[in-house]
């Protein structure tokens, strides 16, 4: 989904779940230190995915604990994985990536 600024190399997902705003990832390829470029977007898209993710469930957990359903459990399980997967899936194609650049 993600390709090297700089070499045009396919970056490994596995690397890529661990990049945030605050840190930088290596190319396996070309070794340049990429990271995100629209930081706000970023955060955006962290932000509202972590609130709606947050808001519903804490609903379902209200009515799991109150019903003891299980149905609602796994309802929360469903529900967090694809608000992950939609989170990953928008930060894909918003966000943009950029080499580092080596001035410290
Ligand atoms: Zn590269």
């Amino acid at each position: 989904m993600f390709t090297c600024p700089k070499c045009g190399n396919k970056l490994p997902e596995r690397k890529l779940m661990f990049l945030t705003n605050l840190n930088a990832i290596t190319c396996p390829t070309c070794l340049a230190r990429v990271q995100v470029k629209n930081k706000k977007t970023s955060s955006l898209i962290g932000g509202i995915g972590g609130g709606v993710g947050a808001a519903l469930g804490a609903v379902l957990l209200f009515y799991w604990l109150r019903t003891g359903e299980v149905f609602y459990l796994v309802f929360i399980t469903a529900l967090l994985f694809n608000i992950a997967f939609a989170g990953w899936w928008t930060f894909g194609i918003l966000v943009q990536l950029e080499v580092k650049s080596q001035r410290l």
